[in-house]
């Protein structure tokens, strides 16, 4: 089975999927997009993932081209068409073809991209290990929570780990943690889990809800606050979360062990209520 990819109303093989070199997704990053993981062929969240997307696209004043419905019908038959029962689902939604010009074009429709990858999540033996990162001064705009496809402060911030072995670069601006360069970060400290308010430093992660509504239901005591950074050098645990990562232990930064330098206890918990939630939701089969 070849990957079939979906772009504005086709679904086709993805080498022959092609859009004009005047996009202006190409031209000047003017689009937003969506990861949403596929777990036995049921879309994770996806009514969490398409609220995002619309306030996505609200934030860019674009117009959503489907009503949720349709997004679902067409995600669905995508998953179908492709091959792995696991996927990564990849939405791409841009400001059209036009002369390259800043201000909007008038009357241009939307570029809709939608492809689908084989979804590999962290594995149990990096679990077991837990991964090291770096971090950096956060040095991307004021619209993080904005999930934009312009994401070349993030490509830099993320090959400046993978350029020392690090998995990662946990994010500092004006003292405080945002997040990682592709991903949420949690702190753990004397048994309480600690995470940065969601504001526009941030992506208000998917997985990131789900950490905290896990923690809610398990009565895990949880505290929403700014965290400095000398807490988070401090902190008993750190991990990374994201869609594709799901839940990782950071048991190193910037060379120095994080905590006992091991995945820690809260961490085993948390991810054992992750996988068991994911169970309970391929089970009956609802996103
Ligand atoms: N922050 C950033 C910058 C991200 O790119 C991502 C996703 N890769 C996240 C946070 C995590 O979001 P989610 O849990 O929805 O994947």
């Amino acid at each position: 089975m070849s990957q079939i990819v979906y772009l504005n109303g086709q679904f086709l093989p993805i080498a022959e999927a092609k859009i004009s070199v005047l996009d202006r997704g190409f031209i000047f990053g003017d689009g937003v997009y969506e990861v949403i993981p596929v777990y036995s062929r049921h879309p994770f969240r996806l009514a969490e993932h398409l609220r995002r997307l619309q306030a996505s696209l609200e934030s860019i004043r674009l117009p959503n081209p489907y009503p949720d419905t349709e997004w679902t019908t067409l995600i669905t038959e995508l998953i179908e068409k492709n091959a792995t029962e696991d996927q990564s689902l990849y939405l791409h939604i841009t400001r059209g073809v036009a002369p390259r010009d800043h201000a909007f074009p008038a009357n241009t429709p939307v570029t809709v991209f939608m492809m689908s990858n084989p979804l590999i999540t962290s594995t149990r033996a990096q679990c077991e290990t837990g991964v090291a990162a770096i971090s950096h001064a956060d040095n991307r705009w004021g619209r993080c929570d904005i999930k934009a496809i312009a994401l070349l402060p993030n490509v830099l911030l993320r090959q400046m780990a993978v350029d020392v072995g690090a998995v990662e670069t946990v994010l500092f601006r004006d003292g405080f943690l945002t997040e990682g360069a592709a991903s949420n970060i949690f702190a753990v400290k004397k048994g309480v889990l600690l995470a940065p308010p969601k504001d526009h430093h941030m992506l208000a992660g998917i997985t990131y809800d789900l950490i905290l509504e896990l923690a809610e239901e398990h009565k895990i005591p949880v505290e929403v606050r700014k965290l400095t950074e000398a807490r988070v050098r401090a902190a008993d645990e750190l991990w990374i979360t994201s869609s594709t990562k799901e839940i990782l232990p950071i048991i190193q930064l910037d060379g120095k062990p994080v905590g006992k330098g091991k995945p820690g206890e809260a961490f085993w918990q948390m991810y054992n209520l992750y996988q068991d939630y994911k169970q309970q939701v391929m089970r009956h089969a609802s996103p």
